[in-house]
């Protein structure tokens, strides 16, 4: 497959505002910040965060947010490390909704005051979504994404003996929220659909039973599209040309893929799916490609099946099996965020 990188941004050197230039101009014009993991290598504090905006939007770099307030997530770890609650079971109640809420609220305000936009990575509450969409209304620059997971699972996950197969930040949701989160998604007020896809497979996570210890993080990119075919589309919650715009053509316009990716037109490399819509069968693990080697998706009744994949004119998954040629993928150069192409 061919790829891009988008850059995890956790401080500015003395150099930083050559280097941004620099990053854009090979391509790179994407960065995450992390509100949160405070003492890992992934955090950016809150000044990192407001100067990288105040240049980014000028610089042609969309600053991508992993929005969750790490004061709260941490308080309510510790609250609930205090209580010995530490099984897998509180994963989901030691990272509330409010605290991604505050994070978008956070971005939000730096999008508006510095005029950067802003894209705020895998939201998992309608909270946080409609923060989003009343600033849009306002004209702030910003863009919603959620995943399939917080389409597909609610929070019940966590009281089952295989809760390690549901371990992801921010966590799964109540089944309520979940279904005002499709209401955001059939309204328009979500713009793109990324799976957030993690390869750990649950060997890492083997007899751990503790959320402090784990590395968060499941499988996604393989199922999405299948999944929404069968849970948005089959449902009627979307139109088959809602589910591409969402998964393809939305993304390539915001990260500076069109005209070259994102649909099936004159000048657009030769990228198609042939996805045959009929089989029905039980989703398993089996049939799929990750090193993850589970799906948080297993036992899930799905429709349809993906036939074939060509990259650039050539076949390369075909019949359940990948035929490409290891080094035929390649590195796609964005070209620097442009908010008429993203429709912002
Ligand atoms: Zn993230």
């Amino acid at each position: 497959m061919d790829y891009g990188i988008h850059l995890n941004i956790t401080h500015l050197p003395p150099t930083w505002e050559r280097d941004l230039d620099a990053l854009v101009e090979a391509g790179v014009t994407s960065a995450k910040i992390y509100t949160t993991y405070r003492d890992t290598i992934f955090y950016a504090d809150d000044w990192t965060w407001y100067q990288l905006m105040q240049r980014s939007g000028r610089a042609g770099l969309l600053v991508q947010v992993h929005a969750e307030n790490d004061a709260i997530v941490e308080g309510m770890a510790r609250l609930l490390m205090d209580e010995g609650k530490t099984s897998l079971r509180y994963h989901g109640a030691a990272r509330p909704g409010v605290a991604e809420a505050e994070a978008v609220a956070r971005g939000l305000l730096f999008s508006r005051v510095t005029g950067s936009p802003v894209y705020f990575v895998h939201l998992s509450t309608p909270m946080a979504v409609d923060l989003v969409a009343e600033a849009r209304r306002c004209g702030v620059r910003a863009i919603a994404e959620t995943c399939p997971h917080y389409l597909l699972l609610d929070d019940s996950r966590y009281a089952e003996p295989d809760a390690a197969r549901y371990l992801m930040t921010p966590p799964l949701r109540d089944a309520r929220s979940q279904a005002q989160l499709w209401e955001r998604v059939q309204r328009g007020d979500v713009q793109s659909i990324g799976s957030d896809h993690c390869g750990f497979s649950l060997a890492d996570r083997e007899g751990i039973d503790d959320f402090t210890r784990v590395s968060p993080g499941i499988p996604g990119v393989e199922t999405s599209l299948l999944l929404l075919y069968s849970f948005g589309v089959l449902a009627n919650r979307l139109t088959l040309p809602d589910l591409i715009r969402l998964l393809s053509a939305n993304p390539a316009r915001i990260f500076g893929l069109w005209p070259r990716k994102g649909d099936l037109a004159p000048g657009f490399d030769a990228d198609i799916l042939i996805f045959d819509p009929r089989p029905q069968r039980v989703l398993s693990a089996a049939e799929l490609h990750s090193r993850a080697g589970f799906s948080p998706y297993e036992g899930l009744t799905v429709t349809g099946r993906v036939s074939t994949t060509i990259v650039r004119g050539q076949v390369v998954y075909q019949n359940g099996k990948v035929v490409g040629k290891p080094d035929f993928g390649r590195f796609q150069a964005s070209e620097p965020f442009d908010p008429a192409a993203a429709r912002l």
